[in-house]
């Protein structure tokens, strides 16, 4: 069964939730478990709430998120922005390496994003914008 939605949205905080719970709502039919479907919401908080904070300083931008369910439990998810992009997306896929505020930030977004789902893809161009891809297979009893 394939089966895609789209959503475009602002880089606004309170529209986080919003990402989260259609991305979840979006799965159930796959019938994941529990711990599956916390996953999975955990990683595109993670996502969307790096267009927040780091795509669009001091402003506000689109996100688009995409969610696909490709085959019997493969679910893809893309969350993009045409925000400032990465220069050293290497250095900034590392455990707690953050070029926010060490108050607020600890740098584990991506290492969240990459412990909770199969596959984790980031494409990102300076000035551009960024694009992470988030692939989980949903192993329904
Ligand atoms: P945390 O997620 O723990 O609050 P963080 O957001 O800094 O902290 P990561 O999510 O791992 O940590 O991101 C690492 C760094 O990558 C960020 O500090 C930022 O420099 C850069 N980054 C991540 N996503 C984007 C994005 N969409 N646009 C521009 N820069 C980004
Ligand atoms: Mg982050």
């Amino acid at each position: 069964m394939n089966n895609k939605v789209k959503i475009t949205f602002p880089s606004r905080s309170s529209n986080e939730g919003f990402a989260r719970g259609a991305v979840a709502a979006f799965v159930t039919p796959l019938d994941p478990t529990v711990a599956e479907l916390s996953d999975i919401k955990t990683a595109v908080s993670e996502a969307v709430t790096n267009c927040i904070v780091h795509a669009y300083p001091d402003a506000v931008g689109p996100v688009e998120l995409s969610a696909e369910v490709k085959g019997e439990n493969q679910l893809v998810v893309t969350v993009s922005d045409k925000g400032v992009g990465i220069e050293n997306l290497e250095r900034a896929m590392q455990p707690m390496y953050t070029t926010g505020s060490p108050d607020e930030r600890a740098g584990l977004g991506f290492a969240v994003m990459k412990t909770f789902m199969d596959e984790v893809k980031v494409r990102s161009r300076p000035g551009k914008g960024t694009r992470v891809t988030l692939i989980k297979y949903i192993r329904s009893r």
